[in-house]
């Protein structure tokens, strides 16, 4: 699904000079469910913005759905983002003068699609994350976890290949984060691909694969333990 060879990346301040990334590689294939862990400032979401096409690398190559994505304008790249990626963020994102329907139809509104289908498809993922109630409402009514749902309607509703997830479960409280982590899973198993950067060990051991990063670089890797029936 995706493959990134030696990327780095780096910020440059008047005073300093980062390297967000140094030489990572790292290779995710269709369908799989990973979690990146590591300690704060060690470059998990700049990795997942560059994975994401919301950022670009410095060197390196990176190959998503077998396309060269390193070498795309920025207006194939938004093309890339919204035909087959979804964005899951720790604080959530939405538009507050939108209502929760208005915010899930904004990954919509590029597509060709009548005015119609695009309401049904919309009722269908509010459906799916539990807030058919709360179409209406705008994102500061709802609690976080539901504030959540919306923004993982929001990315779900374009029906991605791949859903990149930055703490998306960072905000909020522990009933919350297991709505959020259902929904996660619900959509892998559905086939989608997910990249989650999480600080909780019991959130990543629900993936298939742990990757650790320090300072830039990927420094292991784990499968989590079979979870406890
Ligand atoms: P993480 O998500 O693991 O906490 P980040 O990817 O956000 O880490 O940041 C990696 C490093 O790059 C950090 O040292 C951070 O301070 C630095 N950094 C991130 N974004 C910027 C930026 N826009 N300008 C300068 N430095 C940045
Ligand atoms: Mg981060």
């Amino acid at each position: 699904m995706l493959t990134v060879t030696d990327l780095s990346k780096a910020y440059r301040t008047a005073e300093v000079e980062t390297q967000a990334l140094d030489a990572i590689s790292l290779e995710i294939a269709a369908g799989e469910f990973v979690a990146l862990m590591g300690p704060s400032g060690c470059g998990k979401s700049t990795l997942l913005n560059v994975l994401g096409c919301l950022d670009r690398p410095d060197g390196g190559s990176y190959r998503l759905m077998g396309e060269d994505v390193a070498a795309l304008s920025e207006p194939k790249l938004a093309q890339v983002r919204r035909a087959h990626l979804g964005f899951v963020f720790q604080s959530f994102n939405l538009v507050r003068e939108l209502t929760v329907a208005e915010n899930v139809e904004v990954a919509l509104l590029y597509r060709r699609s009548g005015r119609a289908s695009r309401k049904a498809r919309i009722g269908e993922v509010l459906e799916q994350v539990g807030l058919s109630h709360r179409a209406n409402h705008r994102p500061q009514q709802l609690s976080g976890g539901q504030q959540q749902r919306v923004a993982f309607a929001r990315a779900l509703v374009s029906d991605p290949k791949v859903i990149f997830a930055d703490e998306p479960t960072g905000n909020l409280d522990s009933a919350s984060g297991a709505a959020v982590m259902d929904l996660l899973k619900q959509a892998s198993a559905g086939g989608t691909t997910i990249v989650m950067v999480t600080h909780s060990p019991s959130h990543a051991a629900e993936a298939q694969r742990i990757v650790q990063m320090l300072d830039g670089r990927i420094v292991g890797e784990a499968a989590p333990e079979e979870a406890a029936p």
